[in-house]
């Protein structure tokens, strides 16, 4: 081979490489993925928004206590504009819904709420402890429930309200126990809620029980009454998954507890 032949040859391995090849041309810089995450792991923002992400997927599955990196993220979140943001896109998305269901007009076109979280915010109790960073404290916390005082969600108020304009009954379906019937009642008063059909609690035989299986028992005794339960709106995965849901779940924002 003279050198023009191999000239030749040298030039259609040159073309033919890429297409040949396209494996051998892209070149990927070595190590990139370590860094990725090690520069995802140096950033608490960063870090603090994924974590958040898998904790309202519950892709995080159970967890007891917000990661301590991520109090001032929380607190960002809960504080500013993002929570708000974030209960009115899903209450917009909720109303939505239930305005294009029809609606049987024999009075048994229900939508369960839970409570806490869904609509009154106990922000101000987490204010003062840690924004979920603090371990749990019952004493305080039921303390805190008998003051009445928390006050309601807006967007999760519009949506009540609009709910009811459009005739579906309520049913308040809350993992407080009998014995705060009172201070709740007295609470969701207090902060505008009011006409709901039933106000359903913790009895002495739901002592204990996962609040998925209670919750889920207590909506299939209101299916088995004859309601149809077509929306349920709530901040934890345990106001929404088990048995006997509804036909469109909704969940809210909450990144400071969870509840199995
Ligand atoms: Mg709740």
């Amino acid at each position: 081979m003279g050198p023009v032949g191999l000239l030749l040859v040298v030039l259609v391995v040159l073309v033919t490489i890429p297409t040949a090849l396209p494996q051998s041309v892209i070149q990927i810089t070595p190590n990139k993925h370590i860094s990725d995450s090690r520069k995802l792991g140096a950033n608490d923002n960063l870090y603090c928004d994924s974590w958040r992400f898998s904790v309202e997927t519950n892709d995080a599955g159970t967890w007891s206590s917000i990661p301590s990196r991520c109090v001032g993220f929380v607190q960002e979140y809960m504080s500013g504009e993002r929570y708000a943001s974030d209960s009115g896109v899903v209450a917009n998305y909720s109303l939505a819904f239930g305005e294009a269901v029809k609606l049987g007009g024999d009075g048994k076109d229900a939508w369960v709420f839970d409570i806490d979280e869904t609509l009154l915010s106990n922000l101000p109790y987490y204010e003062a402890h840690g924004f979920g960073s603090e371990t749990f404290n019952e004493k305080y916390f039921d303390e805190w429930v008998d003051l009445a005082e928390a006050p309601a969600i807006p967007a999760s108020l519009n949506l009540y309200k609009g709910l009811q304009r459009l005739g579906f009954k309520i049913f308040l379906l809350t993992g407080r126990s009998e014995f705060q019937r009172n201070a709740t009642v007295k609470n969701l008063l207090y902060s505008g809620f009011n006409y709901w059909e039933r106000l359903l609690l913790r009895g002495p035989s739901d002592k204990g029980k996962l609040a998925t299986v209670y919750k889920s028992e207590k909506r299939l005794e209101l299916i088995d009454q004859g309601y149809r339960i077509h929306g349920s709106s709530g901040d934890q995965w345990s106001d929404l998954l088990g048995f006997a849901v509804a036909r469109r779940s909704f969940k809210l924002p909450n990144p400071m507890y969870y509840i199995a």
